[in-house]
């Protein structure tokens, strides 16, 4: 009881601070949690487990609060009535409906059934984040820091923001040019030991506000609607004729299609305008086909190259554009060695 008078006392003094300073909004949402008996056997008890489980929450909440591009506060409320400690499959905790509570957490410290199988967010009508550890040994608890860095990243989809690691491209992958795609530094990217959140991420975070939100619902709605491919060459001078061809990326392929997925021209000024949807078609399972494309624009036998990872297109919409533009520079002459 006293906890949850701590608790309560603690947010409405972030409220009223918040109120006085700056009028920030509050964001707060309900959080259910379920535990298994062995991880609650090995951490100690009950009792420990609900400090670890407190503390895990401040940090949390922490780490979507101290970052002044933030709209709003948020608040991430543990239900303390609602906490539960199960016996029994894992993964069959994940599914059950949470109708009281706008997300449940399952938390496994040891997957010791051979069901027990994946973790991370499941979103869509589920909302729920399997916080699972694979080992069974106490360097590898839920607690430890790097499994908390672990569901900030979890809590950053439950707020509406996909993984941006799925928009990379290995160069071994990518048989248009051999290049890699190395992504942008962010929480959503690689979250252990980091503490950044994207200028995407929090675009997303701030528009997905207060709601409940699914994270393909969120990225079908913030696509612009075209994209200017300019090209020039390296003098500066427009490229008058070329043949621009853009070739997908698949979500968590980390490869490059080998078959353009549009193909247009450039017949005037260097630049050519076309829908976005010709690339980044909407679709339900990820909100959009693909994660990324590689532009290439060819002429008189040149080619040069340029990437629209998703992020890059969404800040665009963000940025309040109704075109994402994107300059390539081709070389009339590349040299392979030096001469000395
Ligand atoms: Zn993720």
């Amino acid at each position: 009881m006293r906890r949850i008078f701590t608790t309560i006392a603690l947010t409405v003094t972030m409220v009223l601070g918040s109120m006085m300073t700056n009028a920030q909004p509050v964001h707060s949402f309900s959080v259910k949690i379920g535990i298994d008996h062995e991880s609650v056997d090995s951490l100690g008890g009950r009792e420990n487990v609900e400090r670890l489980i407190t503390d895990m929450f401040r940090r949390i909440n922490k780490a979507f609060n101290y970052d002044a591009r933030f709209d709003a506060i948020y608040h991430f409320e543990v239900d303390w009535d609602a906490f539960y400690i199960y016996q029994g499959i894992s993964t069959r905790e994940v599914f059950k409906p949470h109708p009281d509570h706008d997300y449940l957490v399952v938390m496994d410290g040891y997957k010791s059934h051979p069901k027990e199988q994946g973790g991370g967010w499941y979103g869509d009508k589920i909302q729920t984040v399997y916080h699972a550890r694979t080992h069974n040994d106490r360097f590898n608890s839920p607690f430890e820091p790097g499994a908390i860095d672990g569901i900030i990243h979890e809590f950053g989809h439950a707020r509406g923001i996909p993984d941006i690691y799925a928009m990379k491209v290995d160069a071994d992958k990518n048989p248009i040019n051999g290049q890699p795609f190395l992504g942008t530094r962010c929480i959503m990217d690689y979250p252990y030991g980091e503490t950044y959140w994207s200028d995407y991420a929090v675009n997303m975070i701030n528009m997905a506000g207060g709601r409940n939100i699914d994270i393909d619902d969120v990225v079908m709605k913030v696509v612009p609607d075209n994209i200017v491919i300019n090209a020039r060459w390296a003098d500066g001078k427009a490229v008058e004729k070329a043949t621009v061809k853009c070739y997908p990326v698949g979500w968590y392929s980390y490869t490059v299609q080998k078959e353009p997925v549009f193909t247009t021209e450039i017949a005037k000024k260097g630049e050519v305008k076309f829908s976005t949807e010709n690339v980044f078609s909407r679709e339900k399972e990820f909100g959009v086909k693909y994660s990324n494309c590689l532009v290439e624009v060819e002429a008189e036998g040149k080619k040069g190259y340029a990437w629209i990872p998703l992020y890059y297109l969404q800040n665009c919409w963000f940025d309040g554009k109704d075109s994402c533009e994107l300059e390539i520079t081709l070389k009339r002459d590349i040299k392979l060695t030096r001469d000395i």
